[in-house]
């Protein structure tokens, strides 16, 4: 089934309704309604410090369910609850059970067909592979202890080892979110069908531009484009929810460059696109890829017009981190987020490695040391 992007009054109802679940919900808890309007109020307060002053007037409706982004549970689902009883926890403890984290990225291969300029693994690639399937089920293991919402499998190129994938599906059991980060490579309609049916949630696909030869260029293969392009139709008609992933470089930071990609977004009919901003880490390290005030500014300009004006109601919600990371700090580092690189190794984020393991792998210190150190580049959350 297609998706449908809801806008303006049918949000505004949506909204309503949300807060009322999230109030009885604290009400059930704090058996005092005083402290259940404080508690919602307190998750409005958060919402607004992330999401900035215009309210996201967007939400996207798929198979029964209602998304604001890639990575938070739909409404009205279980995980849903547990991310909504999780945030309250930080209010004032409840007596309810939540998961401990809501995403985990889990680089499962060193294996990829690509070479793209940006890429954060690029030491690592295609080297002798370190983890095997007992491996990741043991990492699994040991993170499910803390509970998760969302597992988000990458790599490398996660679909050259489809047979784990599908494992690590059957395991999961349709109790997590589980999504691929991928190139599109491999993502043919057989096997876009039979993951869905298997329980993946969606795929961030990665388009770096509009343009085929830039695209191609940036990801250092001829064939990227068409494996993106034909990965997104056939998981559209399999019924994954596809979110576009795009590294906005220097050269793509202006307005043309990013309202060409958003047609071409539009036109794919993804529901969201995910902009990410060159770090000068892995393939970039030691470059100048920094983006500038100015550059930073056009793409928070850009992520509030599309999200909240009527004239683009149509094109898929924009997620982009770095405008909330400004503004409340970083979810990553432990606090809501965790990456398990390529050797099994538990890190902040994608971005930020310091590798914890040291051969040692007692789980809770490693947690507790991604804490303790925060992200570096924008601070620990603020809530
Ligand atoms: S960014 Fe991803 S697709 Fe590109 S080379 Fe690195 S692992 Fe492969």
């Amino acid at each position: 089934m297609a998706i449908k992007i809801l806008f303006g009054r049918q949000v505004f109802a949506f909204r309503v309704k949300m807060r009322w679940y999230i109030f009885i919900l604290a009400l059930s808890s704090y058996k005092n309604p005083i402290t259940a309007i404080k508690g919602l109020m307190y998750l409005i307060k958060i919402r607004k410090n992330v999401k900035g002053k215009k309210v996201i007037k967007k939400l996207v409706y798929h198979e029964g369910a209602y998304y604001f982004g890639a990575y938070v549970p739909p409404w009205n689902s279980k995980l849903f609850k547990h991310f909504v009883i999780d945030k309250l926890n930080k209010f004032k403890p409840t007596n309810l059970k939540s998961n401990r984290f809501n995403n985990i990225f889990f680089a499962i291969t060193k294996k990829c067909p690509l070479q793209c300029a940006h890429c954060f693994e690029w030491d690592e690639l295609n080297k002798k592979e370190v983890l095997e399937l007992d491996k990741i089920f043991e990492i699994l293991k040991n993170l499910e202890e803390f509970g998760f919402n969302q597992l988000i499998l990458s790599g490398g190129e996660p679909m050259t080892r489809l047979k784990w994938v599908y494992k690590i599906l059957s395991h999961l059991k349709n109790n997590v979110n589980c999504w691929i980060f991928t190139s599109g490579y491999n993502l043919n309609r057989e096997n876009a069908i039979k993951l869905k049916n298997e329980g993946l949630k969606g795929v961030f696909i990665s388009l770096d531009h509009y343009e085929k030869e830039i695209h191609n260029e940036f990801r250092g293969n001829e064939k990227s484009y068409n494996w993106v392009i034909n990965g997104v139709n056939n998981a559209n008609q399999a019924g994954l929810l596809v979110c576009l992933s795009v590294c906005i470089t220097k050269e793509m930071a202006n307005k043309k460059d990013l309202m060409n990609y958003m047609s071409l977004a539009k036109k794919l009919g993804v529901a969201f696109v995910q902009f990410l901003e060159p770090k000068a880490v892995g393939h970039f390290k030691g470059k100048d890829v920094l983006l500038n005030d100015t550059q930073i500014e056009l793409l928070e300009d850009v992520y509030q017009l599309y999200n909240t004006d009527k004239d683009y109601k149509k094109y898929p919600i924009i997620m982009y981190h770095g405008y909330h990371q400004r503004r409340i700090g970083c979810f990553n580092a432990g606090h809501t987020g965790l990456y398990i690189n390529t050797d099994g190794n538990l890190n902040a984020c994608p971005f930020c490695h310091s590798d914890e393991n040291n051969g040692n792998f007692n789980i809770k210190e490693q947690i507790n040391q991604i804490v303790e150190r925060g992200c570096v580049e924008y601070g620990a959350i603020e809530m």
